[in-house]
């Protein structure tokens, strides 16, 4: 928690600042910006301040009323993706370039990498020493368990390319073979990304668009080699990457769809690509059982037919597919005269086929994508480049006739690029792709239903659990417009997220932060989670309080007292707990430029006392009222003498 307030305005101002890109809109549109025309500058810069303050605010409460709450982070966490994944990398060299620091365990304390290393794997160790000895004396090697190292530097591995890298690395060894893992920023693992998938692109909308799906993908399935202690390979059995070779164009459509993902119903979407769906997108329940997606459907694709991979031929040698089958370990008997497709699916690929024996008669079924990895593995990947092809017997061999390169499922690369060539943009290529999808920054798709109520709107996608959070709100607002006597001169929106992960997705918030206000719009965690904390009401209060004192408020007002009456008001046990540590204008300065989570929390205990010896002197009515009349002349000490702060000390 000690990250708190750095988090929150490095995270949630730029998040903010992007959630409402030109996708489909959640309904928290048309709030109180456009509703104020009256004094539009000094409340658009309220509303932008308002948000983060609040966000503090609300975090500083649940750290009173429970302590730790949630400290699930916003998934802003680099990639963690393992290099060198196929090629059982046993030595690699390590020259620094700059700066650069290693150590051998994640606590330990870094020091300077001053020359060149070798690092051996040696069963789970590793051996090191410098470029020089390694080789030669054996003897003058070190051994450790693991090697983190910072800076740039040069990377070696024996058949590669050297690799110049500035991401943090993490060397360890398992059964002779080393596992080389780099942390990095998402946006840089999508340029390398399309670097690896992507570099024969001619459009730059169809990079955009793949963009988007490299990293919808990468959110969706982060963790997929999470048992072995990263996120991604760096093969296409996750994401290809190809670190060295990014170029400017890769990177720019990387920066033009910045944050952007594809979303179904709330959650990132499944993107699956491949390079020529052949002219039919297939399904991916048909291709993949189990897995469930509506955009992931059969559909016609023109556009990759003028690929030359949309067609292609492969003539296979029975004796020869004999021995990949076997080789695959699948059982055939070795008389087996002819294959037959048996079954293809809606998109026109083959799924089962017929192995026909001596006598003419069926031998065994096989499934297609068995057939296509036994000769893939042993014949090579380009003999059955796809399951879409029609099956002649010409004697000694099968001649396959084929259309498509990969599974089908999702983005077809070739129709894409062919879509930007003539002239669709990365919205319109994602739509042809991925139907029912919507992009944006936070989440898109929810299908939310509004409740009303006299006094509120409350946004939800699941009605029936939220329904009797419109009653608790209401009673909570109606407490609170009786309790400061003010009134509400705007109509409130409550949006109830469904689960924590969309809230952080949507509002940019991380966990601990229960509720964040925007205009008229107040956005909520799951209140079942804040009800289980306790902190449901006191949380809709604070809200509730913020939206009187802030529609109410006169231009001429500072930060701190509006602050100060919001927690004073909010807090109905110890209203004169606390003592009034800052001036008036220490409290306005540090609100308008926050330092970090301490002076925060002093502000606030500060201004919330100094309201509280205001209204015990002139009474409530009267400072209450000052939200529209201004501060009366007179009624605040004067202007900071210093004498207040140095008592504290
Ligand atoms: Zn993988
Ligand atoms: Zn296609």
């Amino acid at each position: 928690m000690q990250v708190a307030i750095s988090k929150l305005h490095r995270e949630s101002v730029p998040v903010g600042g992007l959630t409402a890109p030109s996708g489909a809109k959640p309904p928290d549109n048309g709030s109180a910006d456009s509703r104020q025309p009256a004094r539009p500058r000094l409340y658009f810069n309220l509303i932008h301040h308002t948000k983060s303050r609040i966000g503090l605010v609300i975090c500083l409460l649940l750290l009173l009323k429970c302590g730790r709450v949630n400290a699930q982070s916003l998934d802003v966490q680099d990639i963690r993706v393992r290099l060198y994944s196929l090629q059982s990398v046993k030595t690699i060299a390590l020259s620094p370039l700059e700066n650069a620091l290693w150590k051998p365990c994640a606590g330990c304390r870094p020091r300077p990498l001053p020359a060149p290393v070798i690092l051996k794997a040696s069963g789970n160790q590793l051996q090191f020493g410098n470029s020089q000895d390694a080789s030669a004396k054996a003897g003058n090697s070190r051994s450790t368990s693991a090697f983190y190292l910072t800076g740039k530097c040069r990377v070696q591995v024996p058949t590669e390319r050297p690799l110049e890298n500035r991401y943090p690395m993490e060397i360890t060894a398992k059964g002779g073979i080393l596992t080389v893992v780099l942390s990095m920023p998402m946006e840089d693992y999508v340029a390398a990304v399309l670097a690896g998938e992507s570099s024969n692109f001619q459009s730059d909308e169809a990079l955009k668009a793949m963009a988007v799906a490299a990293r919808t993908y990468a959110v969706r399935f982060r963790g997929r080699h999470k048992t072995e202690h990263f996120d991604f390979c760096d093969t296409t059995h996750c994401q290809d990457l190809r670190l060295s070779a990014v170029t400017d164009r890769q990177r720019a459509a990387v920066e033009a769809t910045q944050g952007e993902l594809l979303w179904f119903e709330g959650s990132p979407a499944a993107t699956y690509y491949h390079q020529n769906c052949g002219g039919t997108t297939a399904s991916a329940y048909e291709t993949w059982p189990g897995t469930k997606a509506d955009y992931l459907e059969v559909h016609a694709d023109s556009y990759c037919l003028r690929s030359e991979h949309a067609r292609w031929e492969s003539r296979i040698n029975k004796a020869d597919l004999n021995s990949a089958l076997l080789k695959a370990g699948v059982q055939v008997s070795p008389d087996w005269q002819s294959l037959q497709v048996d079954i293809r699916n809606r998109s026109g690929r083959v799924q089962l086929l017929d192995v026909i024996g001596k006598d003419g008669k069926l031998a065994m079924k096989l499934s297609a994508s068995t057939l296509r990895f036994a000769v893939g593995r042993a014949l090579g990947w380009n003999q059955i480049k796809s399951d879409l092809y029609d099956l002649k017997d010409n004697r000694d061999d099968l001649l396959f006739s084929g259309r498509g390169s990969g599974h089908g499922v999702g983005l077809c690369q070739e129709g894409a690029d062919a879509m930007g060539q003539h002239g669709k943009n990365y919205r319109e290529i994602l739509a042809f792709y991925f139907p029912g999808t919507a992009l944006g920054v936070s989440a898109q798709g929810l299908s939310w239903q509004r409740l009303r109520s006299e006094q509120l709107d409350l946004f939800t996608t699941n009605q029936n659990a939220d329904a009797e959070i419109l009653n608790i709100a209401e009673r909570v607002l109606h407490k609170a417009q009786e309790n400061s006597g003010l009134t509400l001169k705007l109509h409130p929106i409550l949006k109830i997220y469904p689960t924590l992960a969309i809230y952080r997705d949507s509002t940019g918030e991380p966990g601990w932060v229960a509720a964040s206000t925007r205009g008229n719009t107040i956005r909520l965690q799951p209140p079942q989670l804040l009800q289980q904390k306790g902190v449901l009401e006191s949380t809709l209060r604070h809200e509730f309080l913020h939206l009187l004192v802030e529609s109410n408020t006169h231009a001429s007002l500072p930060l701190w007292f509006r602050e100060g009456l919001v927690l004073y008001l909010a807090d109905d046990s110890d209203r004169l707990a606390g003592a009034v540590t800052l001036a008036p204008d220490a409290m306005e300065a540090a609100l308008q430029n926050p330092q970090n989570r301490e002076q925060m929390q002093q502000v606030y205990a500060s201004a919330k006392a100094t309201v509280a010896n205001l209204v015990t002197r002139l009474g409530k009515v009267e400072v209450v009222g000052w939200l529209s009349r201004g501060i009366a002349p007179g009624a605040l000490p004067a202007r900071s003498s210093g004498r207040s702060q140095t008592a504290q000390h």
